[in-house]
């Protein structure tokens, strides 16, 4: 029984490890179409320090952010930012 509910354990880290990478990806990808030119993504979120499930950066040029959540709550979104909704005014 532990050994099942352990190997269920590592399944669902795995889905959100590569659910995260996605949004990663996806918020990248949406920055770049608006001219951002994005820091590199890190777990570390401003206010509330490292937190599982999600990734933060911001533009180089601009610094507006993007934030992705593995996990968001039924009224919170997965990919949101001022990067993904505005484009770059930096440069
Ligand atoms: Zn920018």
């Amino acid at each position: 029984m532990v050994g099942v509910l352990g190997f269920c354990g590592l399944v669902l880290k795995e889905e959100k490890m590569t659910k995260l990478r996605r949004l990663i990806n996806e918020a990248k990808k949406s920055c770049e179409f608006r001219g951002h030119i994005m820091k590199r993504f890190t777990h570390s979120v401003p206010y509330n320090g490292i937190i599982w499930g999600h990734a933060y950066s911001e533009c180089e040029a601009c610094k507006k952010s993007v934030m992705c959540n593995a996990k968001p709550a039924p009224n919170d979104i997965e990919i949101s930012g001022e990067a993904v909704a505005l484009h770059c005014l930096g440069g």
